[in-house]
């Protein structure tokens, strides 16, 4: 079984992602998705233009009051996952779209964001922010097993039944973790982790499972959760992680060959 991760970032070709997704759908596959690009362009559009709030633990998340969660619904649940179906249907994918919420697929906590201004620490008490904490595998195996692929998109349900707004990479690493997948590929608009962030040529092409943590400092902004998906995914058993660029010709087979960073 594989779980495969397709960011939102600028750059990526759905099209030509799903027409190689396509391909592989003799094999059992979980998609996930993200749309941080899209959520910004859009919210920009209605007035909320993104803020990005940094925790006092040096955590960065995106601001989510009740009106952001909203146009997070709206985008990812709405436009970027019923498109993703779309597409899939046309191509001969029997594709079920769902969300975090639904079936109580990603259930998790919601917590407070400490930030520290001025010096003091302060509490923002209204954000709709969390971390996937269960995953319900069989409504997944349900779908799988009658022939099935799930296409699944943040937010999450917390404890307390309200819409969370969850990281992406780590929904799939739990979910990769939770079905005791054999694989999870994580795309992206860059080749994978790059010791340098402005040079794609500094790739690192193979990191072994037990040296992971000493890389995390060449993981920058949003790569640092993508680097704690890949150990949250190995700690759990996950065998193989690929790092992969979704801007390439037959991304799925590519990273299936070892194209990316392969953790293992
Ligand atoms: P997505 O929405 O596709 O999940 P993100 O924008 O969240 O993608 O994360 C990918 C981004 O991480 C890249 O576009 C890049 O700017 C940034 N990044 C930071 N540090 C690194 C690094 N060491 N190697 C590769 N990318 C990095």
């Amino acid at each position: 079984m594989m779980v495969i991760k397709i960011g939102g970032a600028e750059g990526i070709n759905y099209d030509l992602f799903l027409e190689d997704l396509a391909r592989h759908q003799d094999q059992e596959i979980v998609l996930v998705h993200g749309g941080s690009g899209e959520l910004n362009k859009i919210s920009t559009k209605l007035g909320k233009p993104p803020v990005m709030v940094t925790s006092a633990s040096g955590h960065v998340s995106r601001r989510t009051d009740k009106d952001t969660l909203e146009i997070y619904n709206m985008v990812l649940c709405g436009k970027i996952n019923k498109s993703i179906v779309e597409k899939l249907q046309g191509l001969g994918v029997n594709a079920v779209g769902l969300s975090g919420m639904d079936g109580r697929l990603l259930v998790g906590k919601r917590k407070d964001i400490i930030i520290t201004e001025d010096g003091k620490k302060k509490i923002i008490r209204d954000d709709y922010t969390g971390k996937v904490e269960q995953v319900n595998v069989k409504l997944i195996k349900l779908l799988l097993e009658n022939g099935f692929m799930p296409v699944i998109s943040p937010p999450a349900l917390s404890h307390d039944n309200e819409a969370i707004n969850v990281d992406g990479d780590r929904a799939a690493a739990m979910i990769a973790s939770a079905l005791h997948a054999d694989i999870l590929l994580i795309f992206s608009n860059v080749p994978g982790l790059l010791r340098d962030v402005n040079d794609e040529t500094s790739l690192v092409r193979e990191i072994r499972k037990e040296n992971i943590a000493e890389h995390m400092s060449l993981a920058k902004g949003r790569m640092k959760k993508k680097i704690i998906g890949t150990i949250e995914a190995l700690q759990q058993g996950v065998s193989r992680v690929v790092l992969s660029d979704a801007r390439m010709q037959n991304p799925i087979t590519q990273a299936l060959e070892g194209k990316g960073t392969v953790i293992q």
